[in-house]
């Protein structure tokens, strides 16, 4: 591959960015004379942002990008209270939110890793998801990131090595990326020993000991402020040491790039003893022993980042077991969530519905946990092609005083889709998207709905918005163009030309080739 060469070639220059791993024994970097912010020495928001941007572009493309409405959803709840609460705290800098995309990125992958890339995005492996058992162990990691991003570490260390251009981390990153994959996901010998040289890369893109400090320090805080409990911290450093145990070597990317020191550890404690009250005031964290959520959505990450069918039977054998109905309700939950999930993925249907029926049942005094079990039950529906069956499952009332999630509302608008509602999707998302113009899971349905009406214009505009959404100003432009010749040829549908989308799509070519030529310029 391309980008591999290419990391071995420069692998003798470089130092720089974050990232995934590197056998790194914390405090052999220097970490003295840090540039300070806005000394003129590090990388501008805005630059920083474009880096992230051309790096994305292509982990959107990867085969293992995986934006699951439900476990976003999930993903959501945590982020966006520690994101309120960093600029409560005023970490996030008001010139940082401009320039800051602030989206996080599911992988498949399932290695245990999380990862702050430049411009505000985040990188969340499914391995990480499924190894956390509680709200505030994950919020703890994305705390930790979070303050990567906020404390502009990322710039900063980019500064140290000012002689290489931004295009070049840029490469250097996604080589680093391709190669800490999974040792599964590896091709052949050859992957192994770009590996082992994307490891020495590795090596020379760690933070430097004092920004991981910080990164804990306020990470703590800022995790705290957002109502979780700082246990959390703790409780995730014992499920990384855990996970370590269990998969050593080469799959575990974030313990070798965030070792736990005994100083490291030691400091979170005595954090807790000082800063912490010890009651459980949490408004994010209910009580852990009625939210079942943190685990039926640790399940939901195993199953769709395992998709080896032998792996998969493990959660059948589960849901056969006798002894499961002995175990307390919620890890009964747990188990046939994931047999219902993982049946869905082997198209085991009759087994696949009478799990999912067993988990309603199980789910029922338990209404975050319903809610849950109502959105599997309406994925499975989808799958066998009930349509009726899935509207009424996502019909059901909401919890009082929540608006409907994004599940929800997506979900609902496959369905009624499929249901021949087409016109009233179009009506409905375009609503939603009016208030959250970047969901390009709703831009792809809206897409769907316009091909189901015949109006192709429309169809491809939406396809260009997802594009241009993922970073890809080029293919966007493509699309638009396509649009435009549509609509010369008249291929707007029963309902007949419609001048307002025309003079949009119009507009957006202008605006999207003008950004073209300018990424092709800096490349
Ligand atoms: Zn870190």
């Amino acid at each position: 591959m391309l980008l591999r060469r290419f990391t071995q070639r420069v692998l003798s220059l470089l130092l720089l960015i974050t990232l995934a791993a590197g056998p790194v024994p914390l405090g052999a970097q220097s970490s003295a004379a840090l540039p300070g912010l806005g000394d003129g020495t590090t990388l501008s928001p805005v630059a920083e942002r474009r880096l992230g941007d051309s790096i994305v572009r292509h982990l959107y493309r990867d085969p293992d990008y995986l934006p699951d409405l439900i476990l976003m959803d999930y993903v959501q709840s945590l982020w966006q209270p520690l994101l309120q609460a960093a600029r409560q705290r005023g970490e996030a800098l008001p010139e940082q939110e401009d320039a800051n995309a602030w989206e996080i990125l599911l992988s498949r992958d399932r290695t245990v890793n999380a990862f702050a890339l430049p411009g505000g995005y985040m990188g969340l492996h499914l391995g990480l998801v499924g190894a956390a058992q509680s709200r505030a162990e994950l919020a703890s990691v994305l705390a930790h990131e979070l303050t990567h991003v906020t404390q502009r570490h990322i710039a900063r260390n980019m500064a140290r090595q000012n002689a290489m251009g931004p295009w070049v981390m840029g490469a250097l990153v996604l080589g680093v990326l391709a190669a800490s994959k999974g040792a599964d996901n590896a091709q052949g010998a050859n992957a192994a020993i770009v590996g082992s040289q994307a490891l020495a890369v590795q090596s020379q893109l760690n933070y430097s000991r004092d920004m991981e400090r910080e990164a804990d320090r306020i990470g703590f805080a800022v995790l705290q402020e957002a109502g979780f409990s700082p246990q959390g911290f703790v409780d995730m450093f014992a499920v990384l040491q855990q996970s370590g145990r269990l998969t050593e070597g080469g799959g575990f990317p974030y313990l070798r790039s965030h070792p736990l020191t005994t100083e490291r550890m030691a400091d979170m404690q005595s954090r807790i003893g000082v800063d912490a009250p010890v009651q459980h005031t949490s408004r994010q964290t209910p009580d852990p022993a009625e939210d079942w959520v943190p685990r039926l959505m640790s399940a939901r990450a195993k199953v769709l980042a395992q998709p080896d069918p032998q792996v998969l039977a493990v959660w059948f054998a589960q849901a056969r077991d006798e002894g499961l109905a002995s175990q307390p309700l919620a890890q009964q939950a747990v188990v046939l969530y994931g047999a219902t999930l993982a049946a869905m993925q082997v198209r085991d249907w009759p087994l696949a519905l009478s799990a999912f029926g067993r988990l309603f049942e199980r789910c029922r005094g338990n209404p975050a946990a319903l809610e849950q079990a109502r959105w599997l039950g309406a994925e499975l529906a989808l799958a066998v092609g009930d349509t009726a069956r899935a509207l009424s499952l996502l019909a059901l009332p909401q919890a009082t005083g929540t608006s409907p999630s994004r599940t929800q509302v997506l979900l609902t608008a496959q369905a009624r889709i499929r249901s021949g509602a087409s016109a009233q999707v179009v009506g409905d998302l375009r609503l939603w998207l009016a208030d959250r113009p970047r969901d390009a899971g709703a831009w792809r349905l809206v897409s769907q709905a316009y091909a189901a009406l015949g109006n192709q214009v429309a169809s491809v505009r939406a396809e260009g918005e997802i594009s241009a959404l993922e970073q890809d100003p080029a293919a966007a432009l493509d699309r638009m163009r396509a649009a435009q010749d549509l609509a010369r040829a008249g291929k707007w549908g029963p309902n007949g030309p419609d001048y307002v989308e025309a003079s949009i799509v119009d507009s957006r070519a202008r605006t999207l080739a003008a950004l073209a030529r300018q990424q092709a310029l800096e490349r």
